[in-house]
């Protein structure tokens, strides 16, 4: 029997290669941090990370993990509603709550589980759902699990009006369209990245906030590339956005600026997660996080609350980047997030000068069509409150060398 799906697969495969779109993966031979040794090669440093304020091999968080796993045991066997509940979950998701500015929280093994588990309770077929098209993966499955009408706006765009969209030849429709056309829903929820991964632009939460008013419909923001040090306190985007208390629904990861290990949340009001504990099938029918984990983030949550100094250095960091980058005369996208895509727009040249840049010892990696639209092809720098300024400055340099050998650079 497997010989029809093998033949079929390896055609694909081979299909994938021809087009370059096959993802190998590097094998690192450290721990997750600024420098790093891939297997078979020497230490590079690494802009490529969601390890945005440094804490993925943090000596504070690995001894608060260590320690839950002595006191916790190393893994509960069981979801949370049959016996995989411990003190440290109880007290992860009131402090995680506390944190996102919500009233309750509630725990995933990811925040693509989350993502996965937020639509499906809370909407049904009379009720819509609408959501920005560069939204993560993780909701456009997660939207695709519920069954309410789904009207998908143009990123980032808040106005009345549909029009061809020059990038796609499609028609597209900004949010306020959206929410006229589905008048009559049920409940309507905005569904929307904080960040967005490709270009590290935030989304335009007063404005969508205040449609979202008008329009008598609930706002959800994933907040994983923001929660940690996005904000005065490190909050996420409604802190950066001033717009706190006008988000029902925020989901995030502990993949990424809270040390990098996983495990996910949902943050809402209390009917609410009293609610997904009841329904949410990837919480009800998924194991407990790890005690280790849950020690971890606890640890981390606890590490910014007392201090901004990561988000600050971070901020610092992306800056320096940002300049010392303008001033060599790349392309950068603009913005203040860690996010620094650095535009090339050729597909071949980007794949080229990620190789030769981390021959000079600089991970990054370059990003091209389907993953970007075609012709927008860059590498995405990420920075880390864990480089210093002289591997910044490493970093740049080896840009511009690499820069000026390929003609990106005095043209
Ligand atoms: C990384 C990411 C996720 C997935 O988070 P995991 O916890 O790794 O599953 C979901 N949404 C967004 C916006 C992300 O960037």
């Amino acid at each position: 029997m497997y010989s029809g799906i093998q033949s079929e697969l390896s055609g694909k495969l081979a299909a994938i290669k021809a087009e370059g779109l096959y993802k190998d993966e590097r094998v690192i031979a450290t721990p997750q941090s600024a420098a790093i040794t891939v297997e078979g090669g020497s230490e590079v440093l690494n802009f490529c990370a969601n390890n945005y304020l440094g804490l993925a091999d943090s000596p504070l968080l690995k001894s608060a993990a260590a320690k839950a796993l002595e006191d916790w045991g190393y893994g509960l066997a069981s979801v949370r509603f049959i016996c995989g509940t411990q003190s440290p979950h109880k007290l992860l998701e009131k402090k995680a709550a506390e944190f996102l500015g919500m009233e309750d929280a509630i725990l995933f093994s990811s925040c693509f589980d989350a993502n996965g588990a937020v639509f499906e309770p809370l909407l049904d077929e009379d009720c819509a759902i609408i959501t920005d098209s560069l939204n993560h993966a993780s909701i456009i499955d997660g939207v695709r699990l519920c069954k309410a009408k789904r009207w998908v706006f143009k990123h980032a765009d808040m106005r009345d009006i549909e029009e061809v969209d020059p990038d796609t030849d499609r028609t597209a429709k900004g949010l306020e369209r959206c929410l006229k056309e589905s008048f009559g829903a049920r409940i309507r929820m905005i569904a929307t990245d904080g960040v967005f991964s490709m270009d590290g632009d935030i989304a335009r939460l007063p404005e969508i906030c205040d449609l979202a008013e008008k329009y008598d419909a609930l706002v959800m923001v994933d907040d994983s590339h923001a929660t940690g040090f996005m904000g005065k306190r490190g909050r996420g985007t409604w802190e950066h956005c001033g717009v706190g208390g006008r988000v029902d629904i925020i989901t995030t990861t502990f993949g990424k600026a809270l040390g990098g290990a996983s495990g996910g949340v949902i943050a809402s009001k209390a009917e609410v997660v009293e609610y997904l504990r009841q329904k949410a099938r990837p919480y009800l029918f998924s194991n407990s996080l790890a005690p280790s984990i849950v020690g971890g983030t606890l640890a981390a949550l606890e590490l910014l609350k007392s201090s901004t100094e990561l988000k600050d250095r971070l901020e610092s960091n992306a800056a320096l980047f940002r300049k010392l980058m303008v001033v060599a005369g790349f392309d950068l996208r603009p913005g203040v997030h860690p996010i620094c895509p650095v535009m090339l727009y050729d597909e071949k040249l980007a794949h080229d000068m990620a190789d030769a840049l981390l021959a000079e010892g600089i991970y990054v990696v370059g990003f091209s069509f389907p993953v970007v639209p075609k012709g927008k092809a860059r590498i995405r720098v990420q920075l880390s409150a864990a480089h210093s300024p002289e591997q910044i400055e490493r970093a740049v340099r080896a840009f511009e060398k690499v820069g000026r050998k390929l003609g990106v650079l005095g043209r």
